[in-house]
């Protein structure tokens, strides 16, 4: 396995970052998940805007997004993958915190790895923990991940893939590493950027090509949703069959099956989609 670190490619087996990385010591860092099919990365260009976004949240030097970009492309190359994730970490590395920091002693690591494509159908649970809408680190995809490790924990051990959190106020939000849409009354609704959830990128593209509505929803919308799906990088979109143990059709519904249909077609016909 070959891997972008030091601005080159490195073999993975000795690569070397430092122990005292802020990454690895606070979570200072973030981070982008980038689906990667037959050697092309999916809307790699909105994947790195974000990257931008999320480091100038936590006051990180901004990042070489042209190193970024030739990264992904070499370790795409390198490596081979039918199906899989470039995974790119972004980080603090050992510049100090504050006004001081440098441009020099951040830390960039681009690796890529297979990923199975995902079941059309799964199950969700929700979660007491809230997310925090208000919070300096919202809507930001940080390292600093605890919350969604130890809710997505709890949602193993019940059988689920996804746990599912509202916000400080109860409203609906998003899940650990998806976004959440709910059908009612035959409309297709997802929560909006207030609730405090990441922008996700499959999201804003289901909400353009499958014209969703960004609508704040309490979180018992999902005791009477009439279908409920998840979207995200490696799930692209995914119908919830079961939440919290109500059990929803078997199958994907008409309307969660007709954003499946618009996504593949579209994500198909376009690798980089603005
Ligand atoms: N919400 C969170 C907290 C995430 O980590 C992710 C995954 O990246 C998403 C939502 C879905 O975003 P995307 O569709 O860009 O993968």
């Amino acid at each position: 396995m070959r891997i972008w670190l030091d601005g080159g490619l490195r073999d993975a087996d000795g690569a070397r970052v430092s122990v005292f990385d802020h990454g690895l010591t606070v979570g200072d860092g973030v981070f982008e998940t980038v689906k990667a099919e037959r050697g092309r990365a999916f809307a790699l260009t909105r994947h790195l805007e974000r990257l931008a976004t999320s480091a100038r949240g936590l006051g990180l030097p901004e990042p070489d997004l042209d190193e970024v970009r030739r990264g992904c492309t070499a370790v795409l190359d390198a490596n081979p993958v039918a199906l899989g994730r470039l995974r790119i970490t972004y980080t603090g590395g050992l510049s100090p915190l504050g006004s001081d920091r440098g441009d020099d002693g951040t830390t960039l690591v681009i690796a890529v790895s297979e990923a199975p494509r995902r079941p059309d159908t799964t199950a969700a649970i929700t979660v007491p923990w809230t997310r925090n809408e208000r919070g300096a680190l919202a809507g930001l995809k940080t390292t600093s991940y605890g919350e969604n490790v130890v809710a997505l924990a709890r949602a193993r051990e019940l059988g689920a893939s996804e746990a599912l959190f509202a916000n400080t106020v109860g409203q609906l939000c998003e899940g650990t590493g998806s976004n959440v849409f709910v059908v009612l009354d035959g409309e297709l609704h997802t929560p909006p950027l207030h609730s405090g959830c990441l922008a996700g990128i499959t999201r804003a593209l289901t909400v353009t090509w499958a014209g969703a509505k960004e609508t704040d929803l309490p979180l018992d919308v999902l005791e009477r949703a009439e279908e409920i799906f998840l979207t995200s990088t490696l799930r692209d979109v995914q119908a919830v069959t079961r939440i919290d143990g109500r059990q929803l059709a078997e199958r994907p519904g008409p309307v969660t099956a007709e954003a499946m249909r618009i996504f593949d077609e579209q994500a198909a016909a376009d690798t980089d989609p603005r």
